[in-house]
């Protein structure tokens, strides 16, 4: 086929017009549309946005079939603009230092904060300093951090180190810190709900399932939720269901428990590095999400992640491995019979799977330690001859 050739047109470039949303700035994004719901006072001068979220609902019968839950979605916050949820409460984090004429912003990081801090920053103009774990984040958001100019600072320890040492460094150095420890993220990552529920005509599935790691989001969504109730936009609030990694488990362990107070894990160990957090920072605010939610916090293994993020990845939609965690805790949450068959459920994908080339590629290859990959997909290496791809095509 040499050619296409357009068979009689029947759209007008009006209609096509009317098609594309008649949105302006800064209602464009799918963050500040809920403006009056997530600060209010913000002057549009201050507004630093990539036209983030916007992000769409997909469903795959794989998805549903692995999971067993026949209506089954997937909203992907890897369509954000750097590829992650955060970037929604970095459009907000970052407007307010610029509205308070902050010159350094700074965060601690598993990877995607760091990178959404550092093009929001770049665009609006300010320096940003980034403290990310030695040898401990994704390639791909490693990347970000150095490409979109920010101060990147490794550093000799883990994640919490690196939370607890940039409290201390923004306060001698007059930093303006954008850890979600700020309330503006939280306020800003409060638009994943609203967004969804918009999408699905305020009426809510059954259950929200997200992956939980320094429970920001968690947190973001418990308080989204229990505003939109008193708002009386919605009447009913879903089931949350946050799903840590078995080995960074500290929210699981004290809501199993029925305790009060978190216990940190001390050497959290897990390959989806966004969710290795030991301490979290938002614990209190994520178990009055449970409550108000009647919630329930499930954790998975690193295989089952990986397993889950291939039948996301292999249905064309594909996510980062801590997204995974979704999907793989409502699978479990399935068998256990917590949720039903017929019950709606949406899995949110925090996520792009760009962020982490590496561990995708060992996984298909069989090349990480203690992980039995179920869905492996190895590329093949053959001779440079027909009868060698023929042969290898017909295996
Ligand atoms: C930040 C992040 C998480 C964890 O979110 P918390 O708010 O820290 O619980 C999960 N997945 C991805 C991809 C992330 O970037």
């Amino acid at each position: 086929m040499l050619e296409v050739h357009l068979g009689e047109v029947d759209i007008s470039p009006k209609e096509l017009d009317k098609r594309a949303a008649a949105r302006e700035f800064p209602y464009d994004s799918g963050v500040w549309l809920f403006k009056e719901l997530i600060h209010e006072s913000m002057p549009s001068k201050c507004i630093v946005s990539r036209r983030e979220g916007n992000t769409k609902l997909y469903s795959h019968k794989r998805v549903s079939e692995f999971a067993g839950i026949r209506e089954l979605y997937l909203k992907h916050e890897g369509e954000n603009p750097t590829g992650s949820f955060k970037d929604r409460g970095m459009t907000v984090g970052v407007s307010e230092a610029v509205r308070l004429k902050a010159k350094i912003v700074c965060c601690a990081s598993t990877g995607n904060t760091s990178a959404s801090l550092a093009s929001y920053a770049a665009l609006a103009g300010l320096k940003a300093v980034v403290f990310i774990p030695s040898g401990e984040i994704a390639y791909g958001k490693l990347a970000q951090s150095i490409a979109y100019g920010a101060k990147v600072v490794q550093i000799k320890g883990n994640f919490d180190d690196s939370m607890r040492l940039i409290q201390e460094a923004a306060a001698h150095l007059n930093m303006y810190i954008l850890n979600s420890v700020n309330p503006w993220r939280i306020e800003g990552q409060k638009a994943i709900t609203f967004e969804l529920m918009q999408q699905m005509g305020w009426d809510g599935p059954d259950w929200i399932a997200l992956p939980a790691g320094n429970l920001g989001n968690t947190s973001a969504m418990g308080k989204a939720f229990s505003e939109l109730k008193e708002l009386g936009f919605i009447e009913k609030i879903p089931r949350i269901a946050a799903i840590q990694s078995e080995g960074a488990n500290p929210f699981y362990l004290m809501w199993k428990a029925g305790a009060s107070e978190l216990v940190r894990v001390k050497h959290p160990d897990t390959i989806a590095s966004a969710i290795k957090i030991g301490n979290p920072v938002s614990w209190k605010k994520a178990l009055k999400a449970m409550k108000i939610s009647n919630g329930v916090v499930e954790q998975v293994s690193d295989n089952q992640i990986l397993d889950a993020k291939a039948i996301i990845d292999a249905s064309g939609i594909g996510c980062e491995p801590a997204s995974a965690a979704s999907l793989a805790g409502v699978k479990k949450l399935r068998e256990k019979g917590v949720i039903k068959a017929g019950q709606k459920v949406v899995c949110i994908l925090t996520g792009n799977i760009l962020k982490d080339p590496n561990t995708t590629v060992s996984y298909h290859t069989n090349k990480l330690d203690s992980i039995k990959p179920s869905y492996m997909n190895p590329p093949v290496e053959v001779d440079g001859n027909l009868d060698a791809i023929m042969k290898a095509l017909k295996a």
